[in-house]
């Protein structure tokens, strides 16, 4: 039997109707428009192209947004400098640091600077404690959508298995701390797998809900799924395509057609996780603007 397709363009479509007529609501009522702020260190074209598009969904959305684009010399410093003047600056409620930054920049020093208030990727450590110990908080964009897929798709994960291949601090983990909480849309059993694993199909064998996070083209195939299993396709792989007009297509870490004709229900790549890290990303520039959440 043929899985369910989950439509996560159609799902965050829905999702982002809903953010514009919130963020319309909020300017009616309170005067209050959203805003975010985007910052782009150095020329690389994936960056480039992330950054366009979460922005275009912005404006769609009624939310404010401005794109800081740096040359690749810029120093940690001057990086830091304009951190602390958007957290100081009361129209941006949200600062998206685009990921990777050049390598003489440090990740880890420039995430702790942006007020927590206004980490809409969810990555800094108060946020990373706080949705750990199951308090409210900005929470990373892909786990958030990958939790709101599984709600919004009759695939409530509160008492499944839920085995997640993959722990890095963007997705993995975060995904666990999102999904063992004793709360509503959550209270799954959740296992991790990674490369430490000496074979990742026992792990991936045994779950309800199957979630790929490794970055891997086509490296989990239908012998690794239980039969009806709800796979996750996270992964988002550039592959050579002489038949596209870019010359190249992005695949999942799943093998789409033998997972497909075992599983029950499924994510397609493209059109699966990606639509939702951008409508999680303008709901929690929403949040953020509305205030409430560090109360
Ligand atoms: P990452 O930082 O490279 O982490 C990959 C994880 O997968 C690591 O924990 C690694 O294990 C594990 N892994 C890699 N190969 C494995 C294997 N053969 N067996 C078991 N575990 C393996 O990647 P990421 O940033 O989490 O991203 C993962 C994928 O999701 C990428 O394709 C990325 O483009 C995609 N992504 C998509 C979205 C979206 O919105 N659609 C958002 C974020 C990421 P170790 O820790 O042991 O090395």
């Amino acid at each position: 039997m043929a899985a369910t397709i989950i439509d996560g363009k159609k799902i965050a479509d829905s999702i982002r109707q809903d953010i514009r007529r919130e963020t319309e609501r909020l300017r009616a009522s309170r005067g209050i428009t959203p805003g975010l702020a985007f910052i782009l260190v150095g020329e690389n074209p994936a960056s480039q192209s992330y950054v366009r598009m979460k922005g275009r969904a912005c404006e769609e959305a009624g939310i404010y947004s401005v794109t800081e684009d740096l040359p690749e010399r810029t120093s940690e410093g001057s990086l830091l400098e304009l951190i602390h003047r958007f957290n100081g600056d009361p129209k941006l409620h949200g600062i998206l640091v685009q990921m990777p930054l050049p390598r003489h920049i440090s990740e880890e020093r420039i995430i702790n600077a942006i007020d927590y208030r206004k980490d809409v990727d969810g990555f800094h450590p108060v946020n990373v404690g706080r949705l750990m110990t199951g308090q409210d908080c900005l929470k990373p964009c892909t786990p958030l959508g990958i939790q709101q897929l599984l709600i919004r798709s009759g695939n409530d994960p509160g008492g499944k298995h839920v085995v997640i291949v993959g722990r890095s601090n963007i997705v993995g983990k975060p995904l666990l701390s999102l999904l063992i909480q004793k709360q509503r849309g959550a209270n799954a059993v959740v296992t991790i797998a990674h490369t430490g694993a000496k074979d990742i199909s026992v792990f991936t064998r045994q779950a309800d809900i199957l979630v790929a996070a490794m970055g891997r083209a086509g490296s989990i195939t239908g012998a690794m799924i239980r039969p009806g299993a709800v796979v996750i396709d996270v992964g988002s792989n550039r592959v050579t395509d002489k038949n596209s007009k870019h010359g190249y297509r992005f695949v999942g870490d799943v093998d789409f057609a033998s997972a497909a004709s075992l599983a029950g229900a499924i994510t397609p790549v493209p059109g699966g996780v990606g639509p939702m890290t951008i409508a999680m990303l303008l709901t929690n520039t929403l949040r953020a603007a509305t205030g409430g959440i560090y109360t």
